[in-house]
């Protein structure tokens, strides 16, 4: 088994000066000093850092330390006033240095500044912060395509560990599509030459290990770039992780490691494969004729059927094991395909375990029908946006429903996973203005399509489509079923001062103020308030006009239902003076029970005026001469509740012959309380 090491791999010029001014401070120092977030991306080295002094530092807040060191990566301007009271040494790399340069001065001029990088990496937050809030992130050309800038000026910049034939494609889409554009390709001499010489050599090899942190953007574009080759390949952080079975078969393993990889990890990985090669070599046992006579047949099988299978074909297949960066599909060939963890999904897979299972049945596309190893390399990713744009594409020309997950909000709207992104604008995500498009995200909701293009894999979506369908719906439904003397559930939508405009679902309803309760209400407010769900009494329907009256005071039971049995006469109640007529009071008994005091069952003596004895919301005790539950009728004397003055006794006596015909509103006549009150004196 043959090992080449990349020409170029390892520590670049920006980790190697910051490594060595971090190194050469601690030991000057002879005390420990802080560095803002790990220094560079790697575990090991950052824990070799750790030992000697240099303490990574996540939070501000954390920093003890005098001394301060501003990692490669470099950090947004306010991070610098917020250190002001540490020594600050900035060890930013001088190419990161740059774009932040370059951000900050087209950003003074008014250019919007486009960075092609992982939005939340260090480097691409710290050129954000120097963009002056003019900065855009964006990961790939699908992204950006979901971007509107027409009329603005656009400089274009790269995280400086990008890939160039993605950089090349995003100028070209770029310059066909924004006339005032700037372009700086900043991505740095140092990946450019790791990957080139990557690329090179994973060409030449059966098996690519690519070596640092896991964390680390560099050597995660090392290990993509060689997997395109199709080669097998394994990002590893350190020796310890290799494991033996990787080289059974292996003719030569290529060996390439990240920017911020030092060279005592290189070396280990390169000593431990010397020690796995020994050992392959010394356990080759030579096949037996059978066996070598049933290879034989099984892979003349295995061709036959291959033969066929070219790029671009669509496989089903079932997962046979699921490993950190890569899944094994058997789809029925002579080994079993490989999809690279990339190629899962084309959300970030962190473990492939969250996107499949061993078992499951799968299709996958064709990306390469044979690698070295003669495995096919395949991608669910592709096939699943096949799958997807089939699925989209049905749905716009049908005007159908299709639901999908809100996975992200960017600028503008969301993304939703259709089996690829979809994009939703934030003013098609409701059917009024939503604030916070957070609230959607992980929720499986319905949309229609309303822009879809095959061409550029681009689909719009829009969840007010469907909303304004179902409303419409609603609608017709509810006036074909609703009639008088139903009860519905609604949701107050309005409040005003004589009533409440109820939504029934589709159609709102008035619910007045009058119909709220049988007690008096003085506004509606004290019974509803907006988005109160309630139930309603449907009153009347005027399907012409669209209008429909609703009441709540038809769902509770009235009180002079029980109004005979609870105020019988000749029993006394407690209330409150209500309302003040010519010829009397009207006492509220309780919540829709007004009972009425005649002026002449006011007081002992003659009363001129209502108002001369009693005042509105006084309350007072009176006696219950009258129920009459049908006609809802009370009357009640103040007068017979009170023991009358000896003086009135003798008047009443003389005035035995006062006329009994007239009839008062409570349905009492005079002459009733006139014969009682003669009863009362003969009682004496
Ligand atoms: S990769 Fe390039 S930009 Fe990044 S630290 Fe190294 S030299 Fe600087």
């Amino acid at each position: 088994m043959q090992i080449i090491v990349a020409p170029y791999s390892g520590f670049c010029f920006g980790v190697k000066r910051a490594v060595k001014k971090g190194e050469e401070i601690v030991e000057k120092e002879q005390r420990p000093i802080a560095s803002l977030g790990p220094l560079i991306h790697n575990p090991q080295e950052i824990t070799r850092l750790k030992n000697k002094g240099i303490i990574p530092r996540d939070n501000i807040n954390d920093i003890e330390e005098k001394k301060v060191l501003i990692r490669t990566h470099g950090v947004p301007p306010e991070v610098y006033d917020q250190l002001k009271d540490k020594q600050l040494e900035d060890c930013t790399c001088p190419f990161v240095k740059k774009v932040q340069q370059i951000a900050n001065e087209y950003a003074k001029q008014d250019y919007t500044i486009l960075i092609m990088g992982n939005k939340d990496h260090p480097e691409v937050k710290g050129i954000l912060g120097w963009a002056l809030n003019k900065g855009i992130a964006f990961q790939d050309l699908e992204e950006l395509n979901h971007l509107n800038l027409t009329g603005q000026k656009i400089c274009f910049v790269a995280q400086t560990t990008e890939n160039t034939e993605k950089f090349n494609k995003v100028v070209s889409f770029l310059e066909g599509k924004y006339p005032d554009l700037v372009v700086f390709n900043t991505i740095c001499s140092a990946t450019l030459e790791r990957q080139k010489s990557a690329w090179e050599l994973a060409n030449k090899v059966d098996l690519m290990l690519v070596v640092g942190g896991l964390n680390s953007a560099n050597t995660q574009q090392l290990a993509d770039l060689c997997r395109k080759t199709g080669v097998l390949t394994k990002h590893i952080e350190k020796a310890e992780d290799i494991e033996e079975a990787w080289f059974d078969g292996i003719n030569a393993v290529g060996v390439t490691a990240g920017a911020s990889t030092p060279d005592w990890i290189i070396e280990e990985v390169v000593r431990t494969m010397e020690e796995i090669k020994n050992n392959v070599e010394e356990q080759v046992t030579e096949p037996t004729v059978e066996e070598t006579t049933e290879m034989q047949e099984q892979w003349e099988q295995d061709m036959t059927k291959y033969e066929e299978v070219k790029p671009g074909d669509i496989l089903t297949g079932k997962v046979v094991q699921i490993n950190n960066d890569e899944v094994l599909v058997d789809v029925g060939g002579k080994s079993e395909g490989i999809i690279p963890s990339n190629e899962l999904s084309y959300r970030k897979v962190e473990n492939p375990n969250d996107f499949v299972k061993v078992g499951q049945e799968i299709k996958a596309l064709v990306l390469k029908a044979e690698n070295s190893e003669g495995n096919m390399i395949l991608s669910k990713r592709r096939a699943d946006q096949e799958e997807a744009l089939v699925k989209l594409e049905k749905a716009f020309e049908e005007n159908s429903i299709i639901e999908a997950e809100v996975i992200e909000v960017v600028k503008g709207g969301v993304l939703v996973d259709v089996g690829m992104r979809g994009f939703v604008p934030a003013s098609l995500m409701d059917r009024g203005y939503v604030e916070n498009l957070e609230q959607f995200i992980g929720q499986k909701l319905k949309f229609k399509v309303i822009e879809f293009n095959r061409k550029d894999r681009k689909a719009v979506l829009s969840r007010k489509a469907v909303l304004d369908e179902e409303y419409e719906q609603n609608k017709a439904k509810l006036w074909n079923e609703i009639e008088p003397g139903q009860t519905r559930k609604g949701v107050v939508q309005r409040i005003t001062d004589f009533g409440a405009f109820v939504d029934l679902g589709g159609v709102d309803g008035l619910l007045h103020v009058s119909e709220m309760g049988w007690g008096r209400v003085n506004h509606p407010r004290d019974v509803v308030k907006e988005g109160d769900q309630i139930e309603v009494y449907v009153l009347a329907v005027d399907k012409e006009k669209e209008r429909i009256s609703l009441g709540l005071k038809q769902l509770i039971p009235s009180p002079w239902e029980t109004a005979a049995q609870k105020y019988s006469p000749g029993s006394t109640i407690t209330g409150k003076v209500v309302r003040i007529a010519p010829f009397g009071v009207f006492v509220e008994v309780e919540p829709g029970i007004d009972g009425l005091v005649h002026i002449s069952q006011l007081a002992w003596e003659r009363v001129e005026k209502p108002e001369d004895v009693v005042s509105i919301g006084q309350e007072v005790e009176a006696k219950v001469l009258d129920v009459d539950p049908e006609k809802k009728r009370m009357s009640l004397s103040i007068k017979e509740a009170t023991s009358r003055p000896v003086k009135e006794k003798k008047e009443a006596n003389r005035n035995e012959s006062y006329p009994t015909e007239h009839i008062e509103p409570s349905g009492v006549t005079i002459g009733d309380v006139v014969g009682d009150i003669l009863n009362d004196i003969k009682n004496e």
